[in-house]
């Protein structure tokens, strides 16, 4: 089961192919290759990469 790297919450909505949303945190995960990418939703809408936050094992899929 995957759950949001930034608050551990398994309240995760798929919003695309390989996309989900955090309802707890408010941020957007997509996954590639078993890994998790984490990105913010800025104001405007674009995109801020949070993956700087967390080190390598805690965005692992297991
Ligand atoms: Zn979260």
């Amino acid at each position: 089961m995957m759950k949001c790297p930034n608050c551990q919450s398994k309240d995760l909505g798929k919003i695309g192919i390989n996309q989900y949303y955090c309802w707890n945190c408010f941020i957007e995960l997509s996954v590639n290759k078993e890994m998790i990418y984490t990105h913010q939703v800025e104001e405007d809408g674009s995109l801020s990469s949070l993956d700087d936050l967390f080190d390598e094992d805690s965005r692992k899929l297991s």
